[in-house]
């Protein structure tokens, strides 16, 4: 038995955000659940996930814990005050039953149905992504926006299924995105950049395919989308770190991200994760150390803005050397 409090959750953070161009507070909400059902099969899990850290890592949770886990934060006086958008994660997907069983979903959609926030995340790999959950859960969020993350990382089956061994392909995220336009949902298409196994060169043409593709299935499919990269970083005990200790890995660099979204911004809406997840500063996409600063804040600017203006008259001796600028 584990010696975790099931009846608490993982991890709760509130950041500042913006939502339909309005500053908000968004609160991320981690359940500490039993984990990905892909991650735990034998021939299943992704190289580049770090989630089982935050999960039981195969314990079961009884749902009455998992409902006691967001109550716990959900019941403090004015918790959901300036909250317009609550991210709900489960370090797996959060449509799987075994994962968060329908009741379990049932009350924590239902709790967020009757508050004021406006926009609910969660994610879910495409097998969970089905017409009768959805609905349910549209049903109990009210007029509130329901967005589905999925990570489908890249547009590029190999990069998908041999460097990042995902599990799904592009016909899994094509259905998956069809069920979510057709249930008034949203699409939240996770797409890494430079995973190991890519060169600098070929991580900056993945990703802008890879958005590209993420638009035509979302207009094709009828869905509200967007498109999330997330710049590798070195995290402690994920696979990268062993190719990134023996000198076969490096971060994209902070220019290769700045000319991927400059030529991705026509495709749709995106974001660029900055985490930093507390981790040195070799660990993470950079450029050097005059201008890293510099590319982070644009990054952050053009979240918020979602205008190229933001990645203007950005220059330093460092960008081409190794970069792609
Ligand atoms: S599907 Fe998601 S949670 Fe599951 S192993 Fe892959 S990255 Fe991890
Ligand atoms: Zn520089």
């Amino acid at each position: 038995m584990s010696e975790l409090d099931l009846r608490l959750p993982a991890w709760v953070e509130r950041v500042p955000a913006w939502l339909d161009g309005q500053p908000t507070t968004r609160l991320i909400f981690i359940f500490r659940a039993i984990g990905c059902a892909y991650a735990r099969r034998l021939d299943g899990g992704c190289t580049m996930c770090g989630f089982a850290e935050m999960s039981t890592k195969g314990e079961r949770v009884p749902p009455e814990d998992l409902v006691a886990q967001l109550d716990s934060v959900l019941d403090a006086p004015g918790a959901l005050d300036g909250v317009g958008e609550v991210d709900l994660y489960n370090s797996g997907s959060f449509f799987a039953d075994q994962e968060i069983p329908p009741e379990v979903r049932a009350h924590v959609l239902g709790r967020l149905g009757r508050s004021t926030v406006r926009r609910v995340l969660v994610e879910a790999r495409p097998e969970h992504v089905k017409a009768h959950d959805l609905a349910a859960a549209r049903a109990a969020l009210g007029d509130r926006e329901l967005e589905v993350g999925i990570g489908l990382e890249s547009a590029d089956d190999h990069v998908r299924e041999v460097l990042i061994h995902k599990g799904f392909g592009r016909a899994d995220f094509e259905r998956a995105a069809r069920v979510l336009g057709e249930a008034g949902a949203r699409l939240l298409a996770y797409l890494i950049i430079k995973p190991p196994g890519l060169s600098e060169a070929e991580a900056v043409e993945d990703a802008v395919a890879s958005a590209r593709y993420v638009f035509e299935v979302a207009a094709r499919t009828r869905v509200r989308a967007r498109a999330a990269y997330q710049p590798t970083f070195v995290a402690r005990g994920a696979l990268v770190e062993r190719e990134f200790q023996a000198g076969r890995y490096q971060p994209p660099s902070l220019w290769s991200v700045v000319a991927i979204v400059r030529r991705a911004h026509a495709s749709g809406e995106l974001t660029v994760g900055l985490s930093d997840e507390g981790l040195e500063p070799h660990r993470l996409p950079s450029g050097c150390a005059a201008c890293t600063p510099r590319l982070r804040a644009a990054l952050a600017e053009y979240n918020r803005t979602r205008e190229l203006g933001a990645l203007e008259g950005l220059a330093c001796a460092c960008a081409g050397a190794g970069a792609c600028e």
